[in-house]
């Protein structure tokens, strides 16, 4: 490491920035937040620090630096553009050993700062050293992300507790045991959700020794994984993915997804090809509880968006007759995210105004039992999961129903990932276009005039 990582105590101390532009303010902020007491030298202020002067934020010389300036400071800063300047305040500044971080010129500074998540009392520093200041900024966008906001209210919380939870556990072991429960728990998503009241009162009760009431009860999060693009998930979809001990996913997890999580993690395959299961729904709904009931936070991880024929309706019966808490994240589903990759509005306004989704799942060779006659309607888009096994006789069955042989229709297959393939046709041909296609992998069938649009709108993997 070139620099010693610290975090300094600036509250009440004297500071100097020099400079008046964009730059300075941009200083002048973060020593503002930081309870810094500033002074500015710059014989011009933008409008944004003429309004933090006028309100009195900081004290301003409106002139040109002197050497003196510096005395008395914590800190220096110096943001001119003017380089000769920068140069002089530098040298100054080291003279007078106070540290001094000179804009975008590392060899001026004996302090460079960081870029910064803030979550106070949290707070993250992010530093490539001076060398990739871009670096340090996207990587800060993905921490970003990663901390939810509600972590500052969590420290807080966690602040104002630490006392009481030292006065009643005594043994320091146990102390550590029960806040690592707290924070990895149900506890926190209780913070994280804005029901801090409920929190306290958990806590409360937890320290009174109803064991009960803790992050002790594992949790069950019923998550869509989006269609496979990992960057499909939601923030949440991925937080939840790496904060979980134990992930039960299912055959459209797409390995992007899966690497996404903690390697320590317990992943658990519960499968599902069709007519190929393997392990029986009832099976997955039981381990779901006995999970939840060791103490776990498990993400049962579905392909897609868990509602939308992902039977997570079933999965969360079972939870809510045991009593597991749990909480159901959606996801993108297959239809949105390979309609949007493959360049295939679902609706648009000269071609469709409603879009139909179903299931082309054959029970007994027999297509679903549905109003086909009220399916077929040119001015809308028709969105068949599960088809491919069943596409000769849902084509056929269109067409039998009123539905033009001549209108577009598409395949997708892999959609949203590097393997998507899109194939398109005619109604009448579908089902022959189908059959060079393998029916295990996940295949989208997507008919209406909005197929036409596809030559023109695709755009993935171009
Ligand atoms: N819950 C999922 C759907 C599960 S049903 C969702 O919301 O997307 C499984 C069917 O979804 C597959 O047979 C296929 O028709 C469709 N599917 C899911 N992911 C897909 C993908 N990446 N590409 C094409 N079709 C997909």
């Amino acid at each position: 490491m070139d620099y010693f990582p610290v975090f300094l105590k600036i509250t009440g101390e004297n500071c100097l920035v020099a400079g008046g532009g964009k730059v300075a303010l941009r200083k002048m902020q973060s020593l503002l937040r930081s309870g810094g007491r500033v002074t500015l030298v710059s014989s011009e202020l933008c409008c944004e620090l003429t309004t933090l002067s006028n309100e009195n934020a900081f004290v301003w010389l409106p002139r040109q630096f002197e050497p003196n300036d510096v005395e008395g400071c914590r800190l220096v800063i110096a943001a001119t553009d003017d380089a000769q300047v920068n140069q002089q305040i530098s040298a100054v500044a080291h003279a007078h050993n106070i540290p001094v971080n000179v804009v975008d010129c590392p060899e001026l500074c004996s302090f460079i700062m960081p870029a910064v998540v803030d979550r106070s009392p949290v707070v993250v520093a992010l530093s490539s050293g001076g060398g990739s200041p871009l670096l340090t900024r996207l990587l800060k966008v993905k921490i970003e992300n990663l901390l939810h906001p509600a972590y500052s209210r969590l420290a807080e919380l966690a602040e104002r507790n630490r006392r009481r939870v030292k006065a009643a556990i005594g043994d320091a072991v146990a102390r550590r045991r029960f806040w690592e429960a707290l924070l990895q728990g149900s506890w926190a998503d209780m913070v994280c959700a804005g029901r801090d009241a409920e929190a306290q009162a958990c806590l409360e009760k937890a320290l009174c020794g109803d064991a009960g009431s803790t992050a002790n009860t594992g949790m069950v999060y019923l998550v869509g994984a989006g269609p496979g693009d990992p960057e499909l998930l939601t923030l949440r979809a991925l937080r939840l993915i790496q904060e979980a001990d134990v992930i039960v996913y299912d055959r459209l997890v797409s390995a992007g997804v899966m690497a996404r999580a903690r390697l320590d993690a317990e992943k658990i395959y519960a499968g599902k090809q069709r007519s190929r299961h393997s392990l029986p729904q009832n099976e997955i709904n039981h381990l779901l509880v006995e999970l939840a009931c060791q103490g776990k936070r498990v993400v049962r991880l579905k392909g897609g968006d868990p509602f939308i024929f992902g039977r997570g309706g079933e999965e969360i019966e079972t939870l809510m007759e045991q009593g597991i808490p749990f909480q159901v994240v959606p996801g993108i589903t297959a239809a949105s995210g390979c309609a949007a990759y493959a360049g295939i509005p679902l609706t648009h306004r000269d071609y469709a105004q409603s879009c139909l989704i179903i299931t082309g799942h054959l029970k007994n060779g027999e297509v679903a039992e549905l109003d086909w006659k009220r399916i077929v309607n040119p001015a809308q888009t028709l969105v068949i999961y599960m088809g491919l096994h069943g596409l000769r006789t849902i084509c056929e069955t269109l067409i039998r129903s009123g539905c033009s042989p001549n209108i577009p229709a598409a395949l997708i297959q892999q959609g949203t990932t590097p393997e998507q393939r899109v194939i398109t046709g005619e109604l009448e041909s579908l089902a022959q276009l189908g059959e060079q296609l393998d029916n295990n992998i996940p295949t989208l069938i997507i008919i209406g005039e909005v197929v036409s649009l596809h030559d023109r709108l695709s755009w993935f993997g171009r």
